[in-house]
């Protein structure tokens, strides 16, 4: 098979095999644009993931002792291959989770970086060395890899997630699980089909489809090194809790509720511009998603105006039409979820500004318009909760200080941003606003792929995170070799 024929339906592969999964559940995909039913995914039973483990294991045998340099020959191949086909693959995306064509382009760009950085490995998993550490004696601290390792990924970036750990564990030595959402096993599906063109060996990367049991059994699963998690935070909890019992490594990545504040020295209309384009991207389903903007007072009135008439703009479409700025909510239970929500800001005296509840009668129920309320105070629904949709709260605040203070009650602490022409604004936002990822004058702070991927409070449970040199540390573990060499004649 090659890159261009993925399995017509989502299959397992195991051990260098593609294979259909052998559990007793289903789900069904529909196109969230159209309705039209995609496909049918099989969950895995736990004898799929039992050969997953153990072909993982495997190649880890002879993977560990092969050369940097010869690991990551396949992850250059890997590049070229995505970007060879990162049309067809942005379809694919975009069809399954119903993201514009261009979001799609931009997401499997960001994983690509992910795989370029790794192919930096020989020289990022350097570690120390000191001679005459004491008397004769020479001390070095060694990087070994560890094993299998699994993620779990989440429905919203199906290439790049999955892309934020993979190249990272193989290229430092180890063997990986993609576990992925099972919302959109054709994507993954497909992007396996290019690793496996890649030529990495078999057994070394394998994908399991499934859903809550598959993770349980994962995250029990002896001969399994450690877990990196991406979704929402009750379940990152529990994997982190879940995992660490079983005396695994794990990093879990949560869900969001993350400020844009926007000062009354900011420019405007660039702060406006881009707090739309924050709000909106994949139809709000981001965790770097800024969904609320607290303004200062001077300012609001305009600021508010100007957010309102961008996002009246807004086209909103099947993602893969030209002129589509926003794609349908990926399916019509969540955006049923919104639509209460929306109900909920109402009935606790939010303004709306713009409804996007009823704009499409014509489409199907997962077509929702960009939904604006002002006047959100810090104790509602709207302030607090991750929708995880097209939904832009705003609210005004006294100064940047009580911004700032907005961020830092929430539970969360994903992201936030930050528009101001003033340095000290700016400087007190990036020494005290509690958030791993910040953005100054910046819409959306998405690190590149060689810096780490932040997120802290309930928005991360774990010590290393996804990307950037973390990666090296999570997947590798030190030794401290201590050595003497005397001088000696006896042989
Ligand atoms: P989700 O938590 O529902 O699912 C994520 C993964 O967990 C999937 O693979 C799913 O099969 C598995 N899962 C679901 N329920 C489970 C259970 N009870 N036990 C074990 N495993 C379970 O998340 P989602 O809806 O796919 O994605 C959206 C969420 O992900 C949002 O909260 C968003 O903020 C978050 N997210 C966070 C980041 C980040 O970097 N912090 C990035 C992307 C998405």
């Amino acid at each position: 098979m090659t890159s261009n024929t993925p399995p017509s339906t989502p299959a397992n592969y195991i051990a260098g095999d593609w294979q259909p999964p052998s559990g007793t559940e289903r789900h069904q995909i529909n196109n969230p644009a159209t309705t039209e039913a995609l496909t049918t995914v099989t969950f895995s039973s736990q004898s799929d993931i039992d050969d997953a483990v153990s072909g993982g294991l495997d190649a880890f045998e002879t993977w560990r002792e092969t050369p940097v340099e010869e690991r990551i020959q396949p992850l250059f191949r890997l590049k070229q291959l995505l970007e060879e086909e990162q049309e067809a693959l942005a379809e694919t995306l975009v069809k399954e989770h119903g993201k514009t064509f261009d979001e799609a382009m931009g997401e499997i760009r960001r994983g690509i970086e992910n795989v370029e950085v790794a192919c930096g490995v020989p020289m990022t998993m350097q570690s120390g060395t000191l001679l005459n550490a004491a008397p004769e004696i020479d001390e070095s601290a060694p990087r070994r890899p560890l094993g299998v390792f699994a993620a779990i990924t989440p429905f919203n970036f199906p290439v790049m997630i999955p892309l934020w750990f993979l190249p990272h564990a193989v290229a430092t030595g180890n063997s990986f699980i993609l576990k992925p959402s099972e919302r959109v096993p054709l994507t993954s599906t497909h992007l396996l089909s290019l690793i496996e063109e890649a030529g990495f060996p078999e057994g070394l990367i394998n994908l399991v489809h499934g859903d809550k049991s598959a993770v349980n059994h994962l995250l029990e699963h002896p001969d399994i090194e450690g877990i990196s998690f991406v979704g929402s935070t009750p379940i990152a909890k529990h994997i982190y809790e879940t995992a660490a019992a079983h005396g695994k490594r794990v990093q879990a990545q949560g869900g969001a509720k993350n400020h844009i504040i926007v000062s009354k020295h900011a420019d405007l209309d660039f702060a406006a511009e881009k707090t739309v384009g924050s709000a909106f991207a994949n139809t709000g389903q981001r965790c770097l998603a800024n969904p609320i903007a607290v303004v200062e007072e001077d300012v609001y009135d305009e600021f508010t105006a100007n957010v309102v008439s961008r996002t009246r703009d807004l086209t909103v479409g099947d993602g893969l039409a030209s002129g589509t700025d926003m794609g349908p909510v990926h399916t019509e239970a969540h955006a049923k979820r919104i639509r209460e929500d929306i109900e909920t800001g109402i009935q606790e005296g939010a303004t709306l500004l713009l409804d996007g509840r009823e704009e499409y009668p014509d489409e199907p129920a997962t077509y929702l318009g960009p939904t604006v309320f002002g006047n959100v105070t810090p104790d509602m629904n709207l302030a607090t909760e991750e929708l995880f949709g097209p939904v832009l709260a705003l609210s005004p605040i006294s100064d940047v200080a009580a911004g700032i203070q907005r961020i830092n009650d929430s539970r969360y602490g994903n992201a936030a941003s930050l528009f101001t022409s003033k340095g000290s604004e700016a400087r007190q936002f990036k020494h005290d606003a509690e958030a791993g990822n910040l953005g100054i004058n910046a819409g959306t702070a998405a690190p590149m792929a060689f810096y780490h991927f932040g997120g802290w409070n309930e928005s991360f449970f774990g010590d290393l995170h996804a990307q950037g040199e973390d990666m090296v540390q999570f997947y590798t573990d030190k030794v401290v070799c201590i050595e003497r060499w005397p001088e000696s004649d006896t042989k």
